[in-house]
Parts: C-alpha cells; structure tokens; sequence
C-alpha cells in the first residue's frame, strides 16, 4: 500500500500527526495497549525516534528530560553504555540458538543469591507472562484454583487479569476473587470464601493503581498475606513486575522481613532489553518443573546479559537511597510550587515511583493541564499513571523537571478550576 503525504489544509502535518494518521489505516486504532497517546492530553507524542541517559526526543524532535522511564523498564539509563556492551557482546557470540546460553545459570545464580527467599528462577519477556506463570505454578503446586487480586490491581494483559472486558469472558474469571489492599479483614474474607481451594494470594509490590491516591503496603497487611497464605497452605505471590529494583534490591517486602513462594519481575530488569523473570521458594520447585510455560524468545541471551548487567549496576551503588532521595526533591519542589501557586495536591506512594494528582478533579481535567504544560516546558510527566525516577536521574535532571512543573502549576491556577 503507498503511503500518502498527509496534508492539513496546506501545511504539512507534524510527523508525528502523519504517523498517526497512517497508523490509524494498519493498526486497530492508530495504536494499542498502555502506549496509546490517546490517553495522554493533547500535545504528547505518539512516536519517539531517540532515547538516550534520562532524555526522550520525539519524531518532531521536541526533547524532553522524562520521569517515565518507558513505564519503568528505563532503571540505569537509556542506552546505558554498560548494559548495551555487555548485550552486545553477547549478540557478537549468540543471538539466538537451540537452547539457552550459559548467562541463563549466571543470571539464575545472581537472582537467587540476591532475592530474599528466592531458591530457583526462571525467565520469560513480559511481566504478563510472569505472573501468568506464577499462578499456573502455584495452581500446579496446591492442586486448587482460587487466586485472590486486590480489586483495582493491575496484574497483566492476559484474559484472567486484562481490565478492559473486550473478548474476556466470564470462565477466564470464574477463579478470581478480590480484596481490598491493606484491608486484612477483607482479605480474610477472601481467604473463607475460597476456602480449600485457594491456589495463591497474590499481592502488588504496593497499591499503584491508575487514577487513585497511591499506598505503600502496611506490614500488618504483608505479614497478613504472609500468615494467611501459609495458613491455608496457598502461595503467596508478590508482583514485583513494576516496582521491582525500584523499593529493595531484595525484592519489595523483603523490608518486611515477608518472602513471597513465588515473584513476578520484569520491566526494570533489562534496562530496556525483554525480560521478565519468576523466582520461587524450594516448597513450588518441583511444581514449575510440572508446568510447560515457555516462548520462542524466552531464552535469548542477549536481554540476559544485559539483565545482569543491569542488577551487577544496580548493586555496585545504592539506587534505591538515590532515587528515594531525587524523589524526596521532587516531591517537596512540586509541594511548594502547588502552595505558591494555591492548588491543592496530592503526592502519593514511594517518593521515587511519583504520582501528582489535584484535588477536586475527578476527571483529571487539572492534571491534564498540568501535564500538558509541563511537556511545552520539557518535562515528561503523566497525569494519571505512577511515574519512574531512575539511577540515572540526577538533582539536575529534577531541577529541570520542576522548572517545568512551575508554569504548569500557574496554568492550572490561571484556569481557576
Ligand atoms: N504487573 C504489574 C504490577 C505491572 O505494572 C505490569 C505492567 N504494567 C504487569 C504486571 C504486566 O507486565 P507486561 O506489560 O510487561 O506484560
């Protein structure tokens, strides 16, 4: 099919706005899933053409310091020089061959010795299919079914997690039950009503749903999890794919003291290159040797050498005290600007994973503002969904962000909604 030249009126359309519009004849939608810019205000991108340490430049070449790290896989750098070596070296030898490469023991061995209570690891591509696994496991490993997801929790795209209902059908469903998160009593509930057939609680890192005020895991909630699932001799299963190296390089409720059987990760792990892994306790070893999860790709090396390259990073410095610390910085310059400014915020969840809502703006109107003004300033924030720091993030890189927030915050102020 030829493409034609997009025309408006008589001036050319931004490349972006032409990609767009061809992409709307080959592609359902223009565009699918979490990367659609149709969800964004006016004015992002749809498509990029760099990326590279902490900035973004888009297809127009509008360049942006981001505080989304490609919705979290970004941890050490775009284009990290060192993690780029190390996948490169390892294409150079081996793209893709019958079976793995030895970096598959060697990033197995560092993730069990570097994950609290993980005895054994395996890897797939995406965070789907790693919590996918880990319910299959933890089904093959009780003989039962029920799983229990807090409402509102974002596990994956797969139809048993997917929150949009297109093609799901009720079956997919018919073993999920809910609780609320940091609610012990309703997951107790839970737990009765499943009964002896509970399969898994499965947890988030900490409550990141889209939209909402963000909230870190009380403990009396994780040990709960914990006691509970041990209880009634189901897996706890803590979905780590978002927060992952972000909160604890041991895995998120490891501050807890609390070990999950199984860990869903993947996003961060690679610093861009696909990968996800599960990580289990020896009780549901023989259980994943049961299940037959697998995919063409799963096992190509190069996303495992720059997977370990990226942990072996992560672990020479302390990430987590760095973004805590530029998170800390932004949190406080964006409070004082919405004081100065006399709008009402809110900043919730860990300081390095920041999400800014406003108040008395049910939908998101000031928040879209707010966004859309920062990005004509530079800055890429989201309005709605938990944004990302990285260790590759500097004071500089924040101070730059908020000189872009101080406008946005006059633009929501001037629009006295
Ligand atoms: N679990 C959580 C907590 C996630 O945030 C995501 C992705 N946003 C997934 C699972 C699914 O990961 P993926 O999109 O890589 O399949």
């Amino acid at each position: 099919m030829q493409h034609a030249t997009v025309l408006h009126g008589s001036a050319t359309l931004s490349r972006d706005a032409s990609l767009r519009a061809r992409a709307q004849t080959v592609i359902p939608g223009g565009m699918w899933g979490h990367m659609n810019a149709a969800f964004l205000p006016e004015g992002y991108p749809q498509f990029y053409r760099e990326a590279r340490g902490v900035h973004l430049t888009d297809v127009d070449g509008r360049r942006f310091v981001d505080l989304m790290c490609a919705f979290g896989p970004m941890i050490t750098g775009y284009g990290d020089p060192e993690v780029e070596e190390a996948a490169r070296l390892q294409a150079d030898r081996m793209r893709i061959a019958n079976g793995p490469g030895d970096i598959l023991v060697e990033l197995a061995e560092f993730l069990v010795e570097t994950i609290a209570g993980a005895d054994w690891a395996m890897f797939a591509k995406n965070g789907t299919d790693a919590t996918t696994a880990c319910v299959t496991i933890a089904r093959a490993g009780t003989g039962r079914r029920k799983i229990l997801v807090a409402k509102g929790a974002y596990h994956g795209s797969a139809p048993w997690c997917t929150p949009w209902p297109g093609g799901v059908i009720a079956e997919d469903r018919t073993h999920i039950l809910h609780f609320t998160y940091n609610d012990v009593a309703s997951l107790e509930a839970a737990v009765d009503e499943a009964g002896d057939d509970l399969a898994a609680i499965m947890v988030s890192s900490y409550k990141h749903d889209v939209k909402v005020d963000q909230a870190l895991p009380t403990e009396a909630f994780a040990t709960a999890a914990r006691r509970l699932s041990a209880r009634s001799g189901a897996a706890l299963i803590l979905d780590d794919v978002r927060a992952g190296f972000r909160l604890n390089l041991a895995g998120s409720w490891a501050g807890f003291g609390v070990e999950p059987d199984l860990s869903a990760w993947s996003k961060s792990m690679g610093n861009g290159h696909a990968i996800a892994a599960i990580t289990g306790a020896d009780g549901l070893r023989e259980a994943a040797q049961k299940v037959y999860v697998t995919g063409s790709f799963w096992c190509e090396p190069t996303a495992m050498a720059a997977s370990l390259a990226t942990l072996k990073k992560l672990h020479r410095g302390d990430p987590v005290a760095h973004m805590e610390a530029l998170g800390q910085r932004l949190r406080e310059g964006i409070a004082r600007q919405a004081d100065a400014a006399g709008v009402g915020v809110r900043q919730s969840g860990p300081v390095q994973m920041p999400l800014v809502l406003f108040d008395g703006d049910p939908d998101i109107k000031k928040g879209n503002l707010f966004a859309a003004t920062a990005l004509r300033h530079g800055a890429f924030f989201h309005p709605w969904h938990n944004m990302f720091l990285s260790a590759a993030h500097s004071e500089a890189d924040i101070d730059a962000a908020l000189a872009a927030t101080e406008p946005a915050f006059a633009a929501v102020a001037a629009s006295g909604s």
